[in-house]
Parts: C-alpha cells; structure tokens; sequence
C-alpha cells in the first residue's frame, strides 16, 4: 500500500513544475517543503525565455522586469551594450516566483506541505518511504528536488560530484536613479579569475546584484562583491539580504540522475550550466522530462536518465567549453576580447539565440569555428 503515487522533495521550480504536471496527470502527489513559504532563495532570479517556455504557465504576475540588453563591463568599466530584438529574460524575486510555481501545484492538485522537511528517506525499487516531522509518507516514485545543498539524494545513495562553484547575491535597496540606469538591462562584469562574473539584475524596487566565480576564491567572493558595488556607485545603499551559495555541475553522462524509484531534479542533480551559472531552465527541463517518464514509460529511471543525457547534458558541455573559452580569452587578452566581443555581433546573435530559446550552447558551438574540437578537448582533459 502506498499513500502517494509521488513524492516530491523541495518546492523550487523543479519540485514545483513536476508537482504540478503529475498532480494535473491524476496522480496522487505529495510536495514536502522544508522552509515556510514563501522563503527567500540566494539567486538572481533571471528567468531566461527558454526557462519560460518550458514551464507551461504564465508567470506575468510575478514578473518585476523584462531584460532585452545586457551591458558588458571589466570590473566596473563598462565596455559595451548589446540588445536583443525580442525579450531575453524575465526578471522575478525567487520568493514570490517560488510560491507562485507551488500555488499552481497545489491548483492543479498536489498536496503541499510547507515548514515540513524530509527528514530521511528509504528508495527501494518500487516504493519509497519518506520521514517528516509530522510522521512517515509512503509512495510509488520519489523526485528529489531539494537543490544543490539538499541532502536527499545522499542519503538515496547518489554519487555527488565535487563541480562546484561558489556564488554570492546581495538585494540592494538602490537609489531611484541607479534603478532607472538598470531598467530593462543586466549588467554583466567580467575580468575574474580564474573564471566567473558580476551581474546586475534589475528588480522593480530593488537590484539583484551578484558573483559566481570558481569555489578556490570562494573566500575573497565578499570582498569582491563589496568593490564590484563600490564600482557601481552603490557602495552606500542600503542592502536588504546577502547570502551564499554554491551551484553544483554535472559533468558527466556517467553521474546518475536515477535509480530504482527516486529521480534526481534540477540542482539535486547539479543541472546547471558552467558559463551563466544559470540552473532554472534546466530544473524546470528536468521536471518535464522526468513527470514525462514517469507518466508515459514502463522503466522511468531508464527513461528518465535516457533524456537527461540526450536533451541536457550536451548543453551543459557545450556551456562549459565556451566558458573555459571566453573567461579564458577575457582574463588572459582583455583588450582582444573586448574588440572581438564587440565587433563580432555573431558571437551575440547566437548567444541570445540561446537565451530566447531559438538555438542551443550546442548548435551554436558546433558552427564556431575550432568549437567542435575545443569540446573534445576539453572532454578528454
Ligand atoms: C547566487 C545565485 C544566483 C543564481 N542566479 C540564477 C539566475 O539568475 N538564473 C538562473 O536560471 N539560475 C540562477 N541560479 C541557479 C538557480 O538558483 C538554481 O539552479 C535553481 O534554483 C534550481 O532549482 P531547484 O528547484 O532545483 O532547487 P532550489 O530552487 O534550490 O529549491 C530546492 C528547495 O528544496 C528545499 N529543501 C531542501 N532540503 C529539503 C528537505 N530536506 N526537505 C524538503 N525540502 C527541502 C529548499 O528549501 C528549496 O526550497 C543562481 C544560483 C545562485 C546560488
């Protein structure tokens, strides 16, 4: 006897899309939060149009800003400004977007319970059970979502990969001049070594500003942060919260993402990619895929890591050869990478391809010249 058809461990965007799809399917779906939502998540909230696409809802109501340029800088000096033609990304406060997502679930059927952590969890082959506060939950398949700290798919008995990188946002309460000079525009700051940026990304009342760089100079990332503000002209406002965090990396087909009954998603699985640090759209690419086997596949885990190795894994190579490839050329030949970047509008087009959802890291890669052997490169390295 099972009381779940689904368990669904942590409600971000993975947890919550796969609830919801499941739950919208007919089947019986529990969704265990730990924190109380809405809770405050350490992102940029950057919601790229292809992570659009692929949620199956409409987020306008949570959305704070649309994004169609991006302005390039080297610590704090600004280099260019590029402009897509269509919107790039949309802009969300990870509280709000978060709970948003759960509410859907929850419409669509799913149980969600919040402030309510699972505690431990046994996966066998065909069922599951799952330890909370409030007693033990038994189900038929176990989608673990709980992010790239969340210690579910340990404890299922999941390798866990040390590809890492350290990450620091900050919510500053900037003044309304600086909220003006950001308005539909993300800042991107470059030159860090041995790889990584800045961002700014423009909320309604508020910046999101932030540094992903390589876990080695995850000690100095505050005092980075601090003079990246300093640069912006920020160094008084008034910051509303600061955390840390890391992004984990899947770098291999080899690392599973599935067994028996339990499913890893998102950042549990380390879906996210080494040249934005970005992991929406694949957490919410995974909860597709993986509500997709389980609803329509005899052996979902089979299936499930069938697609992860066939639709997202070749993004994220392809984005970590082009990461070692332009931080690499940014940090070695700063004044070469500005002209080329600036002058070759291709490099853009294509990037913002990606962006919008049109084109992937790994078509584009393919067509650039040396792209394809820079990937095999890197791969046997
Ligand atoms: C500083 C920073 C900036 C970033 N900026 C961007 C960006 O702009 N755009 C972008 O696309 N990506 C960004 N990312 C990456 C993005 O935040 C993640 O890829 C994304 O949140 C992954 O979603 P998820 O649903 O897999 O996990 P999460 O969003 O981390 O959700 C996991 C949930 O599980 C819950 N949980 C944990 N343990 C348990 C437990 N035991 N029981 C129940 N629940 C549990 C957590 O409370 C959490 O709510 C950023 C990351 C960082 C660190």
């Amino acid at each position: 006897m099972t009381d779940w058809d689904a368990i669904v461990i942590g409600a971000g965007p993975a947890g919550a899309i796969a609830a919801r799809r499941l739950a919208a399917a007919g089947a019986r779906t529990l969704l265990l939060e730990k924190q109380s939502l809405p809770r405050y998540k350490a992102c940029g909230g950057g919601v790229p149009a292809r992570a659009e696409a692929l949620l199956g809802i409409p987020i306008a109501p949570v959305v704070e800003d649309t994004v169609d340029a991006i302005e390039v800088s080297r610590f704090g000096a600004t280099w260019f400004r590029k402009r897509s033609p269509r919107p790039l990304a949309s802009m969300v406060m990870r509280d709000r977007f978060d709970a948003y997502l759960a509410d859907a679930a929850t419409a669509a059927g799913a149980e969600l319970r919040d402030d309510c952590p699972a505690q431990s969890v046994a996966a066998q082959h065909d069922r599951v059970e799952v330890e909370t506060p409030n007693g033990r939950e038994r189900g038929q398949w176990l989608l673990v979502a709980d992010g790239a700290t969340g210690p579910t798919a340990r404890s299922c008995g999941f390798p866990i990969s040390g590809a890492r990188s350290a990450a620091y946002e900050l919510e500053v309460a900037a003044p309304q001049a600086a909220l003006e000079r950001w308005r539909n525009a993300a800042n991107v700051d470059v030159g860090y070594r041995p790889w990584g940026y800045g961002w700014v990304f423009p909320k309604e009342r508020t910046l999101s500003i932030g540094l992903v760089t390589a876990p080695a100079r995850g000690r100095a990332i505050r005092r980075q942060a601090q003079r990246y503000l300093d640069r912006l002209g920020l160094a008084e406002a008034r910051i509303e919260r600061v955390a840390g965090h890391p992004i984990r990396y899947r770098r291999s087909r080899s690392e599973p993402v599935a067994r028996g009954a339990a499913l890893l998603l998102g950042d549990a699985a380390g879906l996210a990619d080494e040249f934005t640090a970005e992991g929406i759209a694949y957490a919410v690419h995974s909860a597709n895929l993986a509500t997709d086997a389980i609803l329509n596949s005899d052996r979902p885990a089979a299936a499930y890591s069938a697609a992860v190795n066939s639709e997202i894994q070749p993004e994220l190579d392809a984005a970590r050869t082009i990461s070692r490839l332009y931080y690499f050329c940014v940090a070695a030949w700063p004044w070469l990478a500005r002209h080329a970047s600036n002058l070759v509008n291709y490099l853009w087009r294509a990037f913002f391809r990606v962006m919008r959802g049109e084109s992937t890291y790994a078509a584009e890669l393919r067509r650039l010249p040396g792209g394809g052997a820079a990937q095999r490169l890197l791969a046997a390295s």
